[in-house]
């Protein structure tokens, strides 16, 4: 697979990008408006640049990277690719739509991928006349730090197609793991429900959400608090996770935290709006 097409040009698109441009691929990422992809390969470019700076990359890596990629608005602009990797938002509506799409523009033997956090595969599947070519490909933020792949099976992903999509991912160095499909997969069935916890602890007056944070930094080892995480997937995208968690589950141990919606009505959706649990300025 050497071309590679991605829907949606926020975190998850711009960090997929920039991930698979920097090993060798084409990439052709899309979106909705010029706006936003301009402002993506923007802070691409900004990212590779740093990259140099710190002579991670040389110049050279930096703009062979850079002439890997190419915009469009147009999803026609798609066609030439051999998997399309959607990231747009986390809505049900919206991404069957660009499945409807991207099946009625690509060749029947286009991959088709999502990047979603706990969608149905088998729901977005059904949206297209090639249900077996359908699967989940999930990568963590920021994409090229994050060395763990989900590869995600829906009912009618078909086993050829599953090994092609493993021995891609993990020939770009990331680690897979093969999923059946289920709510939040592996790690946000685990991640986003204690995200979630931390949110009560701080609604319901516990403690401050630094003093959260650094309890589970120090008490439980990890490297990043739980509402600086939230702040860095999205308050947005941890809600939509919690809430097709209880919807899916039925379980109201998944009940969404009502400051999760609070801060979600006020758009302090974390870093990208540069409030969250914290002030980014
Ligand atoms: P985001 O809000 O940062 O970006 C979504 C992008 O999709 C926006 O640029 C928007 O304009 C675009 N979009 C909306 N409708 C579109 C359409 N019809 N066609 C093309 N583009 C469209 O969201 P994100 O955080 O990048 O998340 C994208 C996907 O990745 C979601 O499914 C999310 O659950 C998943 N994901 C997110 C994270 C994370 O940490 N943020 C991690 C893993 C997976």
């Amino acid at each position: 697979m050497k071309k590679i097409g991605v829907v949606g040009a926020g975190t998850m698109g711009r960090g997929i990008t920039q991930f698979l441009a920097g090993k060798g691929k084409n990439v052709v990422l899309h979106d909705i408006k010029k706006q936003y992809i301009e402002d993506a390969l923007e802070s691409i470019e900004k990212r590779f640049k740093r990259l140099v700076e710190k002579d991670k990359i040389t110049a050279q890596e930096k703009n062979e990277a850079l002439g890997n990629i190419e915009i469009t608005t147009d999803m026609k602009n798609l066609k030439d690719c051999d998997l399309i990797i959607e990231a747009a938002t986390e809505k049900m509506d919206i991404k069957k739509k660009i499945f409807q799409d991207l099946d009625t523009v690509c060749p029947r033997e286009t991959i088709l991928a999502t990047n979603t956090s706990a969608l149905s595969i088998t729901e977005l599947a059904t949206s297209t006349d090639r249900p077996e070519k359908v699967l989940g490909i999930h990568f963590f933020n920021p994409v090229p730090l994050m060395e763990l792949v989900e590869v995600v099976k829906g009912l009618t992903t078909s086993e050829e197609i599953l090994a092609q999509a493993r021995e891609f991912i993990a020939g770009t160095g990331k680690t897979v793991v093969e999923v059946e499909e289920s709510p939040g997969f592996i790690v946000n069935r685990i991640l986003i429900p204690m995200i979630n916890e931390a949110a009560f602890l701080l609604q319901e007056g516990t403690a401050t959400a630094a003093d959260i944070d650094t309890a589970m930094k120090k008490g439980a080892n990890h490297p990043i608090g739980p509402l600086a995480l939230a702040d860095m997937i999205g308050i947005d995208v941890c809600l939509a996770i919690m809430e097709t968690l209880h919807q899916e589950l039925g379980d109201d141990k998944y009940r969404p935290c009502p400051l999760l919606k609070k801060k979600v009505r006020a758009d302090q959706l974390g870093r990208k709006t540069g409030q969250g649990f914290y002030s980014y300025s």
